[in-house]
């Protein structure tokens, strides 16, 4: 089954190189997320930041939209622990 990405937004660890915004483009995606650029590669990100911007694709730093999520796990994790009751078994692995 595929699975229509039109519209989409896509999460990757690195600015996507030239060829992969041909493609992200090319299948309709709206917004890339991305987690960091490579200090070694400005020029391909230079490059594939216009054919983004061009495009009309909304582009975002992950430290732009989840700044605060670090701190959100570590306070989950600890409200989770605290109601947990005594005497209570450790939830299973995987088990949040
Ligand atoms: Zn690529």
């Amino acid at each position: 089954m595929v699975l229509p990405l039109t519209g989409g937004t896509i999460y990757a660890t690195q600015f996507p190189c030239p060829r992969c915004v041909q493609s992200i483009i090319q299948v309709g995606i709206r917004r890339v997320v991305y987690l960091e650029q490579k200090p070694h590669q400005v020029a391909a990100i230079a490059a594939a930041n216009k054919m983004l911007r061009d495009a009309g694709i909304e582009v975002k730093a992950l430290s732009e939209l989840e700044a605060e999520s670090p701190t959100w796990s570590a306070r989950l994790e600890q409200f989770i622990h605290d109601s947990r009751q005594p005497g209570e078994p450790p939830a299973p692995p995987g088990d949040v």
